[in-house]
């Protein structure tokens, strides 16, 4: 059996997945993928499953999308053992480990703009989503009081809203190391990739990257399963844990994405491929599996299906590793039309 096959073999203890959705309104198909292959590894492999609602993505949350995230997951047959769980529900572990990296001296207050950055940028972009952070804050000393050969973090988190300035933790300029089950051993440079990144924001909140870590190790996380546009943070949160000396960290699996015609990840402007406006377009639960597990490798064309088939017919091994594309005849196929 290989270690892709394996997957429990990771850590010792009850193997624990989550599935962590975000309540913006906006879980469509290529999410509903990722969580059902999560849910189906689950249960081939007898991981534990918590529900995480990652409701600290201030501006983006819809009120009442994670009751509708939670109804959409049941509609399609998927169950969890524990949670939902809520990361606002209580910010202390969080403020605890941005304590932890401040005390270290590894974190400053930088009060930059994005157009800030923009103009100091002459070096390469980060993902789509970032730019890399040139350390100007870090560099000029606004984030620091040195004392001494010590340098320690002038704001800690939580901190007065009033001050409009976010948390960076310091990347070495070293390769990160960590292995993807599908993408194998992977090494990413954080600094060369994004820079000192944000761990706080300027609203005084955690950010993802920090929130995520603190999470999957409290709750004893040893499987996480997401699409592969998060395969890039992962080097900021395998830091974390080093960091914060956090063990054991989780083995990764990241799914291709799926992409719409003009090859861009599904989103708005490919039309609205949320779950739930094809369900009240009367697109069955058993229609959208039998997509999901079309793109999974799991059948060669489509037919209906409910959760527990799509569960006894997965196999990690034969999901393709090229991102799917959605088409036409998929959305004709789903409104049966
Ligand atoms: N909440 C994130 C999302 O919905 C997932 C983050 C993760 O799995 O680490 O995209």
């Amino acid at each position: 059996m290989s270690a892709a096959d394996n997957p429990t073999s990771h850590s010792t203890g009850t193997p624990r997945t989550r599935l962590a959705p975000s309540p913006t309104g906006a879980l469509h198909l290529g999410n509903a993928r990722s969580f059902i292959i999560n849910w189906a590894l689950a249960h081939r492999h007898g991981w534990s499953i918590l529900l995480r609602i990652e409701d600290l993505d201030g501006p983006r949350l819809k009120p009442g999308t994670d009751l509708q995230a939670i109804d959409l997951l049941h509609w399609l047959g998927i169950d969890w053992d524990e949670g939902p769980l809520y990361q606002t529900h209580d910010l202390s572990p969080y403020a605890a480990a941005l304590e932890k990296l401040g005390r270290a001296g590894l974190t400053y207050a930088c009060t930059c703009t994005r157009s800030d950055i923009e103009q100091a940028a002459s070096a390469p972009h980060g993902d789509e989503h970032e730019l890399r952070y040139p350390g100007t804050c870090r560099v000029s000393g606004v984030g620091y009081r040195v004392s001494g050969r010590s340098i320690r973090p002038e704001t800690r988190y939580p901190k007065p809203a009033t001050r409009s300035a976010c948390i960076r933790v310091i990347a070495p300029d070293e390769a990160i190391d960590f292995t993807d089950t599908l993408h194998g051993p992977q090494q990413i440079n954080v600094q060369q990739q994004v820079g000192d990144f944000i761990v706080a924001t300027k609203a005084g909140l955690p950010a993802y990257q920090l929130a995520v870590v603190v999470d999957d190790a409290r709750q004893g996380i040893s499987e996480v399963v997401r699409g592969d546009d998060l395969l890039s943070s992962t080097a900021r949160q395998v830091l974390l844990y080093r960091y914060l000396d956090l063990q054991p960290r989780p083995r990764y699996t990241h799914l291709p994405l799926v992409l719409g015609s003009d090859g861009k990840r599904l989103a708005k402007r490919h039309g609205d491929t949320r779950l739930l406006t094809y369900r009240q377009r009367g697109a069955p639960a058993e229609r959208v599996i039998g997509l999901l597990a079309y793109w999974s490798g799991i059948t060669s064309h489509r037919q209906p299906m409910d959760a527990g088939e799509f569960a006894a017919g997965f196999d990690l091994k034969r999901l393709p590793r090229e991102p799917v594309t959605f088409t036409r005849e998929d959305d004709a196929w789903l409104l049966n039309a």
